[in-house]
């Protein structure tokens, strides 16, 4: 067996950051830049009222309160969208003005519409409070400069970043390309959908679990469909798969077992690592590459069958990895890792292997801590506890943890409600 350390190292080493692809700003969410966006625009472009109100020199309103308001004559209104220029406002005059629009020429300030009262019969109105110039105005580059970095290489575009970079106009980006993710079963046992099962039969649950999990992640993913134990059918799956995609997942036929073809094909057809991980579940894990035909080395996981430990797995090996080639370095690569109070025992027994149990998470207020407890039976063929868990909690080689003491958790989507 090796360390869980060793073998991630592994897979990561071949897992390489994609090319770089140009990508239409809508469709970039949680996509990787590849390059700095620089702001060719000024945010505001230029200088408006950041309230509803009047526009006003502030010199007019020296002195003013409610119990001496100061009179002005309105010579006009500017709304959002208008160029506001032929609007000029002199000494003795206030523009009545809307949230967003320009500053008109001659006003350098704004006075909030609740501290005014205008007269339309007599055209004026009554300022009821000093402003100084420069209030409620948003200058002009106030959020962002022309020439400034507003999302650097390497970002991971977040909403906010696509509403900032609509914001200077960009259309189009530099980003790391998604890989697409191939998926495929592999089992004589396996049956598709809602057909009837035969004796001895069981129906294909990787392959839906794992194509979800691959898609709520941000990866692309191709369905390649549920393969019989038979090597010419898993060789032309296979070769199928490392043609149209950048990565590959198959669960199953990585053990021991004499019909483990997805051995056999991968040994023969690409250059492969059959490993013994110090975990539990998840212990068989393939990893390895497979060539194209012109030379780009497509990376395939070869995950165990077991439901459990093929999601397991897939948190522990392929998610990092496939996030590294979508562009996330450091620890952006893995799922948060907190640290928990146990709940509940976690029982085990000492084996040489790091156990990640399913928990259920909660954050408690009265201590500020993390806790965690069991998210159900722990059997790598029990999906339910799986279905269910908001962490995976890394449990050491060892006795069992007892109620009170710390456990590291990672922490999955379902653990942000998701
Ligand atoms: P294997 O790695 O092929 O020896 O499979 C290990 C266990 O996982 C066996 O009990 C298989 O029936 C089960 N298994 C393999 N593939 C799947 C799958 N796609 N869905 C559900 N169970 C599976
Ligand atoms: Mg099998």
């Amino acid at each position: 067996m090796i360390p869980l350390d060793e073998a991630r190292a592994f897979v990561l080493s071949g897992s390489v950051c994609g090319p770089t692809v140009s990508l239409a700003l809508p469709d970039a969410l949680g996509a990787v830049l590849a390059e700095a966006v620089v702001a060719g625009e000024a945010v505001p472009p230029f200088a408006n009222t950041a309230m509803d109100g009047f526009a006003v020199r502030g010199a007019d309103t020296i002195g003013a309160d409610t119990q001496h308001p100061v009179e002005l004559r309105v010579v006009g209104t500017v709304r959002a969208g208008m160029s506001g220029t032929d609007t000029l406002v002199g000494a003795g005059e206030a523009a009545r003005i809307m949230t967003g629009a320009p500053m008109p020429p001659g006003a350098d300030a704004v006075v909030m519409v609740e501290a005014t009262a205008a007269d339309d019969s007599s055209g004026t109105v009554a300022v009821r409070a000093e402003v100084a110039p420069g209030r409620h105005v948003r200058p002009v580059g106030d959020d962002i400069e022309v020439g400034d970095v507003v999302a650097p290489a390497g970002t991971v575009l977040t909403a906010g970043h696509l509403g900032l970079l609509a914001t200077v106009g960009v259309t189009e980006l530099s980003v790391v390309r998604r890989p697409v993710v191939g998926v495929l079963s592999t089992g004589d046992e396996l049956v598709e959908g809602g057909r009837p099962l035969s004796p001895g039969q069981i129906r294909d649950s990787n392959r839906l679990a794992l194509r979800s999990l691959l898609g709520v992640s941000g990866f692309e993913v191709v369905d390649l469909g549920l393969v019989a134990d038979d090597e010419s059918a898993i060789e032309a799956a296979l070769r199928d798969g490392v043609a149209r995609c950048d990565a590959l997942v198959t669960s199953g036929g990585v053990s021991m077992g004499d019909f483990d073809f997805v051995k056999v094909v991968l040994d023969r057809i690409g250059a492969m690592r059959w490993m013994q991980v110090a975990i539990r579940p998840a212990k068989p894990l393939a990893f390895g590459t497979v060539a194209r035909p012109d030379g780009t080395l497509v990376p395939v996981f070869g995950l165990p069958g077991n439901p459990v430990s093929s999601l397991v797995s897939f948190e522990l090996f392929c998610r990092p990895a496939l996030r590294q080639m979508a562009g996330r370095t450091g620890v952006d690569r893995f799922r948060p890792a907190v640290s928990a109070v146990v709940d509940e025992a976690l029982s085990r027994q000492p084996d040489q292997k790091v156990h990640f149990a399913r928990v259920l998470v909660h954050h408690r207020h009265d201590d500020g801590r993390y806790h965690a407890r069991s998210a159900g039976p722990q059997g790598s063929h029990q999906l339910t506890a799986m279905a269910g868990a908001q962490g995976l909690a890394e449990l050491p080689d060892g006795p069992s943890l007892d109620v009170g003491s710390t456990v590291t958790v990672h922490l999955l989507d379902s653990a942000l409600g998701f």
